[in-house]
């Protein structure tokens, strides 16, 4: 079982050895840190807990915390995408402005067909043809109005970076008649 400490150690341990800091915010440290360690619990690594991961190591890869963008991105703005690695100038002010996705949407894209791909075949296997996105729910961030689709919402927005507690439900699909 991966405790809450383990990940925190990981993440204090791998910022030491880069230059890097954790989120200056305790809180908001505490939710990334969360995020990571149930990702963990759900698929055997670390998937960032600030992006859709499908469960596929091959497919996720690149977004296994430290994600492939963490270097680039704290270079560039900062902090890493979820802001869980900071760099020190960013430590000092505790300012963090929104940090544009690196991941390419093609890969983005291949993710979400292939959660598709799953449900629909999970679906068809259990003898129901369905939309396979039914039983998800469309959630928004009260911040900045940012809406996802999901089972749960996100720890944290990817826009505005508002704690899951900010996000509220539109509601479940429901059956969409055959579109
Ligand atoms: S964006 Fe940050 S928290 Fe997310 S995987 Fe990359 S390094 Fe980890």
């Amino acid at each position: 079982m991966t405790t809450l400490e383990m990940v925190r150690r990981r993440a204090e341990l791998d910022a030491k050895a880069n230059g890097y800091f954790l989120n200056p915010d305790s809180e908001f440290l505490e939710n990334i840190l969360e995020g990571l360690r149930v990702n963990e619990e759900r698929f055997g690594y670390p998937a960032c807990p600030c992006r859709i991961a499908v469960g596929s190591f091959e497919l996720d890869r690149d977004i296994i915390c430290p994600c492939d963008y963490r270097d680039p991105d704290v270079q560039d703005y900062g902090a890493c995408y979820c802001c869980l690695y900071v760099d020190s100038a960013t430590y000092e002010k505790g300012e963090i402005h929104p940090i544009p996705e690196r991941r390419l949407p093609e890969k983005a894209l291949k993710v979400f067909s292939s959660i598709e791909e799953e449900e629909k075949k999970s679906q068809l296997m259990a003898g129901v043809v369905e939309d396979a996105r039914i039983g998800r729910i469309l959630f928004y961030c009260r911040q900045c109005g940012y809406v996802v689709f999901r089972e749960e919402p996100p720890y944290i927005c990817p826009i505005c970076r508002a704690k899951r507690e900010m996000f509220s439900e539109i509601g479940p699909l429901l059956e969409t008649g055959g579109t």
